[in-house]
């Protein structure tokens, strides 16, 4: 059997396209004795439960399916579905997990995130992070009403925008240094994130050992897994949508 990761779906429903391309692959690529890790940013934007599961209502019915034929699903939030929550999880039936999971297989200690926590260099961002993962700030804010939800979802979209346009590429990227701190503080060999939307392998020879970082890619004109089989090696691979 093997585990499949994703990550950067984007789904919206002005985007049909990706829905039915996570339809597809699901029934081309995964099993019921899968386990399916979908690291983040599988939303455009999730403004709370009561929001989501309504907006997203063919997704989250194709996640309860896939689970009910005994998928294991696990997911890690990114910075735009950071507020999939436990209503989610009960009517999909996929399992939350922390934002940084460890994970074995075979040899490999694996490490699994989003990626947002590793752009150590984007202040702005690692500011606002901090603010909206606090438990106070997401309480508060689920409390609004919808309209008002979208209107500070929007407000934060644009100033985010134009922050990012000012930014230098570098600066949007992971830090290097914090990707080796994070694998050493987990006592892993291999990390697998989403994020930058920059799908590529990357390799460290470090005096200890080899260590790999697996960037998978966001969904689009294609869409990206990594397949890895529980015996044998791992393949990151890419399809046209
Ligand atoms: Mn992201």
């Amino acid at each position: 059997m093997c585990s499949l990761f994703i990550s950067d779906l984007h789904l919206h429903p002005r985007r049909p396209e990706l829905t039915q391309a996570l339809h597809d692959f699901c029934q081309q690529q995964v099993e019921p004795q899968s386990k399916l890790f979908i690291l983040g940013d599988l939303f455009e934007a999730w403004l709370g439960d009561d929001l989501g599961l309504a907006m997203y209502a063919e997704v989250v019915a194709l996640l309860a399916r896939q689970t009910q034929q005994g998928t294991q699903i696990y997911f890690i939030s990114g910075n735009r579905d950071f507020l999939v929550g436990e209503a989610f999880s009960r009517t999909t039936g996929v399992t939350l997990l922390p934002e940084a999971y460890q994970l074995q297989m075979g040899q490999d200690r694996i490490l699994l995130l989003h990626g947002d926590t590793l752009c150590t260099d984007d202040t702005d961002y690692q500011k606002f992070r901090q603010q909206v993962r606090q438990p106070q700030w997401q309480i508060e804010f689920l409390a609004q009403p919808a309209d008002v939800r979208i209107a500070i979802a929007n407000q934060y979209r644009q100033q985010s925008q134009s922050l990012t346009a000012q930014k230098l590429e570098s600066i949007m990227d992971v830090s290097e240094a914090e990707v080796l701190c994070q694998l050493q503080q987990h006592d892993c060999n291999v990390l697998i994130h989403g994020h930058t939307h920059r799908p590529k392998v990357h390799c460290y020879n470090t005096t200890k050992d080899i260590l790999q970082r697996i960037v998978l890619g966001d969904w689009d004109k294609h869409f990206y897994y990594l397949k890895w089989p529980d015996e044998g090696a791992w393949q990151l691979l890419k399809q046209t949508i």
